[in-house]
């Protein structure tokens, strides 16, 4: 598809500011927020949200700013969109839960079996659901630990994995992640990443021998559970690994009998140009670990993968009350129709097109602009000071706040907070998307 036909409710498709940008309505509401919501959880923009779709988010103050961060790559179908919309309707007249594990329901099966499907390899693989990312990790290292009657895990440098105990111990970032919050969980270790703009010279096989090495020497491979990495980090920066780095990892893992895990929870369903990112090398992990696009903003999560691994825990081992509510499978099931029906891998890929051609034309006319990156519709810029590879944080809240103020959602992350990071709706129309980049091409000006 070119232009989305489909993705959210009849919303203008138009950015159009009536008010500052938070406007009064939204002031106060953040004013109620500050006095009823424990100080812990922060808001990036805090425009109160009414209404939402294709390429836009509608206000309380009757602002429409253009979504260019997919509540963190979620509604990668479009907000609201009328399938899902459709399906979690007819699914919330019929029951709303009963608990799988009680009385059992066929949308979840279902579920199952489309993940078997559509994730990289053609093995005989199992699902089991959850309700969110950090849960699927969790129990991606439960069944990998309960397959090998091993213990150890490895994560990356830059690696986000989830605000849950032992994700937390997974993740590497202290602030704001794990500032204050520990003990963490034992038996997490951590190896270097291949980050090429910090790496320079370093290639893909060469950055895994040297993660390798690390693991080796300070783990030992005949205590290895699982290998965890995200294909392209989410919060770490969307720091995209050398070629070869991934393949070389999962070849060394299968060598060695430890289950290979990747962490597509923000790179999964069509978000970077593939169905996962694990596609883009033929990479084909032992367990994928999905959340955040599988639904369209309704909470669900899962574990895929191979059949002998994921039938290793005990029964009764693994669940939760709400993993795999009725809700939020139909509306799974109906994203994934979408992206199978729509061509949203595709359009990622024109989206993706369009954000790099221009951003890295910006890059050859500004000097802080480091690097960009990214694949598909998840695409980074990283600033710097000129000349350097020295982060410049400041510089990226500047630009944030500049392009929140014409009416941009527009998100950062990184381990330095010096990355932009830009995670349109698939839903995008066109012209929106390059009215964000004239709009953002003029912020850079600007600060
Ligand atoms: C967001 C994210 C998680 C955690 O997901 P939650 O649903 O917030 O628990 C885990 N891994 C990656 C790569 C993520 O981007």
């Amino acid at each position: 598809m070119s232009e989305p036909v489909t993705g959210g409710p009849a919303l203008a498709q138009e950015r159009r500011l009536v008010t500052e940008i938070p406007g009064p309505r939204s002031r106060e509401l953040a004013a109620r927020k500050d006095a009823a919501v424990s100080r812990g959880v922060g808001t990036g923009l805090p425009v109160y949200v009414t209404a939402a779709g294709g390429g836009v988010v509608v206000d309380v103050d009757g602002n429409s700013l253009i979504d260019l961060g997919s509540g963190i790559a979620v509604t990668t179908v479009g907000n609201a969109n009328p399938r899902v919309a459709e399906a979690v309707a007819a699914q919330v007249a019929a029951f709303t839960h009963t608990c799988f594990m009680v009385t059992p329901y066929d949308g979840y099966v279902r579920v199952a079996e489309a993940l078997n499907r559509i994730t990289p390899g053609s093995h005989e693989k199992r699902t089991a659901l959850f309700n969110s990312g950090a849960e699927a990790v969790e129990n991606a290292v439960k069944i990998a630990r309960a397959a090998t009657g091993r213990q150890a895990v490895v994560a990356f440098d830059h690696a986000y994995h989830g605000r849950t105990n032992l994700t937390m111990a997974m993740t590497a970032k202290n602030m704001p992640y794990k500032h204050g919050f520990g003990p963490f969980a034992a038996e997490v270790y951590r190896a270097p990443m291949s980050y090429p703009f910090r790496d320079a010279g370093v290639d893909g096989p060469a950055a895994a021998r040297r993660a390798i090495d690390v693991i080796d020497k300070q783990v030992g491979a005949a205590n290895l559970a699982a290998v965890v990495i995200e294909p392209i980090q989410g919060e770490g920066g969307f720091v995209v690994p050398a070629p070869g780095f991934l393949p070389a990892l999962a070849e060394w893992c299968r060598a060695q009998g430890v289950v290979f895990v990747a962490d597509e929870v923000q790179t999964g369903f069509a978000r970077t140009g593939d169905l996962f990112a694990c596609d883009h090398e033929g990479v084909v992990p032992d367990l994928i670990a999905t959340a955040k696009g599988i639904a369209g903003g309704l909470p669900l999560a899962a574990v895929t993968g191979r059949a002998e691994i994921m039938d290793a825990p005990h029964v009764g081992g693994l669940g939760g009350t709400y993993g795999g509510n009725p809700l939020a499978c139909a509306a799974a099931l109906a994203v994934i129709e979408e992206i199978e029906t729509e061509g949203y891998v595709d359009r990622a890929r024109q989206l993706g097109k369009t954000l790099l051609d221009r951003l890295t034309a910006l890059q050859a006319q500004d000097p802080r602009i480091g690097d960009v990156r990214g694949r598909g519709a998840m695409v980074a810029v990283e600033l710097v000071h000129p000349g350097t590879t020295d982060p410049d944080p400041e510089l990226t809240q500047r630009v944030v706040r500049a392009a929140s103020a014409q009416g941009l959602v527009v998100l950062t992350c990184g381990t330095w907070g010096n990355v932009l990071r830009l995670l349109p709706p698939l839903a995008m129309p066109d012209h929106l998307l390059t009215e964000a980049l004239d709009v953002l091409v003029g912020v850079f000006g600007e600060v």
